[in-house]
């Protein structure tokens, strides 16, 4: 993907928050009509049933034949591909589309193609029932056959084209790195580099929390809570932004220096799930504590770290060159002598080598083991007692 952000005039914005609604709207509907479905009638409906029942509706009705073809086509495409990924397993239930939360729609075909340079730093897209909208350029724009416009919560509007840049080439260097993802260090290199990812600054993690306790006292759908809610939302996005543009930047300088990354095999979405509530075998109905804020809090540092994200950018920047390592044990494990002892970790911060006396920070110990690609056995004789939120669970699927 490459997005651009968009300029809508207020009349524009109308016209395409109308257009988001629609396409709201038929995946509702057909998510209704998918999750409503029994045996007794049928086989389910798939895209082209719906795709054909939306014309008739489009028929039927004139503020639905108002709007772009395409536009309700793809949003019917969009849910449909939200079912094949739930039944292959790979994402959850497909779940509503919220306004205010999800403001989008697509565009495909040749409709998808009418775009114009103005200058060298603007470009305009035709939007079916919109008209001309401008494009800030700040990077050629590429050819695509369909985009994305989307609007986030902090009321910025997104140009993003369906085109996949080339990977970055290796420098032939034959050398190779690992990167040990952590909490308090964003991400710790076997060279030695210790990263850290930017987030929101003590000033502005102050004003996100006043805001988030004044949001809590105003009342709900008040215009008090649309401002509170509004700038709330525009700190987050702040905060995204560095995260995505820092991602960015280390992604691009790991597939240029090296040749092979080596990475953590880790399931983040497991790992971040809220912990299951535990029942109070004495009190039925009641619970016991289960630590949910702590997690919460380790939650918020891993999603905040963009970790993720990185793997992600690195796949793609650095195709065929991103191996991934079992984590067990790489953080207890010394780099240079391979003893596996929890007493190793001296702190969270600091290695020690029971064994062979080696020094380290323990991140980049980590780093140094999974550049390695050590893959320790987990056969010992005194197998340590590790948090499960320290040594994640190696992935299943690839
Ligand atoms: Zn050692």
């Amino acid at each position: 993907m490459s997005r651009f952000r968009l300029y809508p005039t207020p009349a524009q914005q109308v016209a395409l928050l109308e257009q988001c609604r629609q396409a709201r709207y038929v995946y509702n509907l057909a998510l209704e009509q998918w999750s409503m479905w029994t045996r007794d009638k049928g086989p389910t409906p798939g895209y082209v049933e719906q795709a054909k029942q939306l014309t008739e509706a489009r028929a039927a009705f004139g503020w639905l034949r108002a709007g772009s073809q395409t536009v309700q086509q793809q949003a019917l495409r969009d849910f449909d591909q939200a079912v094949r990924n739930f039944y292959a397993g790979s994402h959850r239930r497909p779940t509503w589309r919220k306004a205010g939360l999800h403001e989008g729609f697509r565009i495909v075909g040749s409709q998808a193609s009418r775009i114009v340079k103005l200058n060298c730093k603007w470009a305009a897209v035709n939007v079916p029932k919109v008209g001309w909208v401008r494009f800030r350029l700040s990077r050629p724009a590429p050819d695509a056959k369909s985009y994305r416009i989307t609007r986030d919560r902090a009321d910025r509007w997104h140009i993003a084209f369906a085109a996949i840049p080339p990977p970055i080439p290796a420098p032939g260097t034959g050398e190779v790195v690992g990167v040990d993802r952590g909490v308090t260090v964003s991400a710790a290199l076997s060279t030695g580099e210790l990263l850290t990812c930017p987030g929101l600054s003590d000033r502005e993690q102050a004003r996100l929390k006043q805001l988030q306790r004044r949001l809590s006292r105003c009342r709900r759908g008040s215009n008090r809570s649309q401002r509170a809610k509004v700038a709330i939302a525009k700190l987050q996005a702040r905060a995204g932004d560095r995260r995505k543009d820092w991602v960015e930047k280390i992604s691009t300088d790991l597939a240029r220096q090296f040749d092979v990354i080596r990475v953590e095999d880790l399931r983040i979405a497991p790992m971040t799930r809220r912990p299951k509530p535990k029942p109070d075998p004495e009190r039925p109905g009641r619970y016991l504590p289960n630590r949910a804020r702590a997690k919460a809090g380790l939650n918020r540092g891993i999603l905040a770290n963009g970790w993720g994200l990185l793997v992600q950018r690195l796949e793609r920047k650095a195709a065929g060159r991103v191996e991934k390592v079992n984590p067990a044990y790489t953080s207890l494990t010394c780099s240079v002598c391979g003893h596996c002892a929890p007493e190793n970790r001296e702190s969270q911060a600091v290695f020690r080598c029971a064994a062979c006396g080696h020094q380290a920070n323990a991140d980049v110990n980590a780093a140094v083991n999974i550049a390695a690609g050590r893959a320790v056995s987990a056969r010992r004789e005194t197998p340590p007692r590790v948090s499960p939120k320290r040594e994640p669970q190696l992935a299943t699927s690839a």
